[in-house]
């Protein structure tokens, strides 16, 4: 067997779309699963909808994700000349002709077909005329001669066989009378010039399967092996639309999900491996095969994604996730005002103040908002919540509690809470009295990791002057 080569071949005419990153995935995952090669092709023929910038956001967009690609990226533009050539070698060999129809003729073809109620099909009109008798000064577009007869067969590997009657795919263009290439064909030469082993991408490119099989076979070149994997629709069942996740892959970045998550979400989507749900991507490249990929269309489901990012948050080492969230601040809407405030001292508090958080935060966003107590500026703003646990009551306990913090030497968690539960116990108050109007002080909320654990994390220091704050 040669080596694998798979492709992504996006259109630079928008961001990188969730499901042009699953296409993505599928391609690198089984690339890296047999030890070949994935390549990435820029579709950059349509010249009016093509832009530098909907490229770098595409490249952009698979970096984030972790998904490599080998050698540069390869624009299918540059190779106009090579599609031409491959176009006029099969008028050479008789598998395909210039066909003069013209504009009002192809109109009145398609009229015709309506009213008989047929599919508009282009009726073969040049596909036997002798060359001579081009219109003089004509350009002529080259026009694939399709068998008429039999059927032209997909042997997917997801969809299985798929058949095509060949009386419904008709003599297709392959290059413009302007010397452009279609689509269809640039496509063909390009995978095979590239080596292209497998191609794996959405299902709504079965039908283009089947007319490029017909390129293949009249160039007697090899088919690639053909995956078209389904679409991905809403939690509803409905194609997928902006509500429901038809996001650019930037989005999920700024939602603060991490790119491991998404990768094993987007895996799961259309794909699986047993019972596996939470799986690295290791696991997913030790394991992907294509006859995995489900048949039906896969449903998109942002509760599903944020339980995975929480699971792969709190899987994460520390320091790991420390970093994975300093890179994330510049995209997060929260995370300027973060990462303005974040000098040395705060930092230190972050990574010891970790493995609480990750406890508790579904997304970046969450854990940034959480962690905002550690880079909060003295004295804290409180939020609403916290506002009303701080009342009178709430402050007069924090002034009797303060004088016992002040005595203790040795500042860590279990000293602070002995305190905690001594002075309780002594007032005849329950826990939660002194821990709530405690939090609210050290943090500005009413929720946080705990209570002890903070005080741990912010130090003596910085906490005894916290609760002076309130209750100055
Ligand atoms: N450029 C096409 C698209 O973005 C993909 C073509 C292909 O994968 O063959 O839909």
């Amino acid at each position: 067997m040669p080596p694998v080569v798979t492709r992504f071949a996006p259109s630079p005419t928008g961001f990188l779309h969730i499901g042009g990153a699953r296409t993505a995935l599928f391609n690198w995952l089984y690339s890296e699963h047999t030890g070949g090669k994935m390549l990435l092709r820029i579709e950059d023929t349509d010249r009016e909808r093509s832009t530098e910038a909907a490229t770098a956001a595409i490249i952009d967009g698979l970096t984030w994700l972790g998904l490599t690609w080998d050698g540069e990226p390869i624009s299918q533009y540059a190779r106009a000349t090579r599609h031409r050539e491959v176009a006029e070698e099969l008028v050479r060999m008789g598998k395909a002709y210039y066909c003069y129809a013209t504009p009002a003729e192809l109109e009145e073809m398609r009229e015709k077909a309506r009213a008989e109620g047929r599919p508009p099909r282009y009726d073969g009109r040049w596909r036997d005329r002798d060359p001579s008798e081009a219109p003089a000064g004509a350009k002529g577009a080259i026009r694939i001669k399709a068998p008429t007869e039999g059927e032209t067969i997909v042997h997917d590997r997801v969809q299985g066989e798929v058949r095509f009657p060949n009386k419904d795919l008709d003599d297709f263009i392959i290059l413009r009378s302007d010397g452009n290439p279609t689509y269809m064909h640039a496509v063909v030469v390009d995978d095979h010039d590239m080596g292209v082993t497998h191609i794996i991408r959405g299902d709504d490119h079965l039908t283009n399967g089947a007319r490029q099989t017909i390129i293949y076979d009249a160039m007697g070149w090899p088919v690639p092996v053909m995956a078209h994997i389904p679409l991905i629709h809403g939690a509803d069942g409905a194609k997928l639309s902006k509500r429901h996740g038809a996001l650019g892959v930037d989005a999920y970045r700024a939602m603060g999900y991490l790119p491991a998550a998404l990768r094993n979400y987007l895996a799961r989507l259309g794909w699986s491996h047993g019972d596996d749900e939470i799986m690295s991507t290791e696991d997913m490249v030790r394991w992907f095969e294509i006859e995995d990929v489900n048949k039906g269309a896969a449903r998109f489901d942002f509760q599903k994604l944020e339980a995975l990012n929480a699971t792969h948050m709190r899987r994460m080492e520390d320091a790991a996730l420390f970093d994975a969230l300093i890179t994330s601040l510049p995209y997060l809407p929260n995370g300027a005002d973060f990462a303005a405030k974040l000098d040395e001292a705060a930092k230190a508090r972050l990574l010891r103040a970790m493995p609480g958080l990750k406890e508790r935060a579904r997304t970046l966003i969450e854990l940034t908002d959480s962690a905002a107590f550690l880079v909060a500026e003295r004295p804290l703003q409180l939020d609403e919540k916290a506002a009303a646990i701080l009342d009178e009551d709430s402050r007069s306990m924090l002034r009797h509690l303060l004088p016992e913090f002040q005595k203790v030497g040795d500042w860590s968690a279990a000293s602070t809470e002995a305190v905690v539960r001594t002075f309780a116990e002594t007032n005849g108050l329950k826990l939660g009295k002194v821990a709530q109007p405690l939090r609210a002080a050290l943090t500005g909320k009413s929720t946080s990791p705990g209570v002890f654990d903070v005080l741990d994390v912010l130090g003596r220091d910085e906490s005894l002057m916290r609760i002076e704050d309130q209750i100055g």
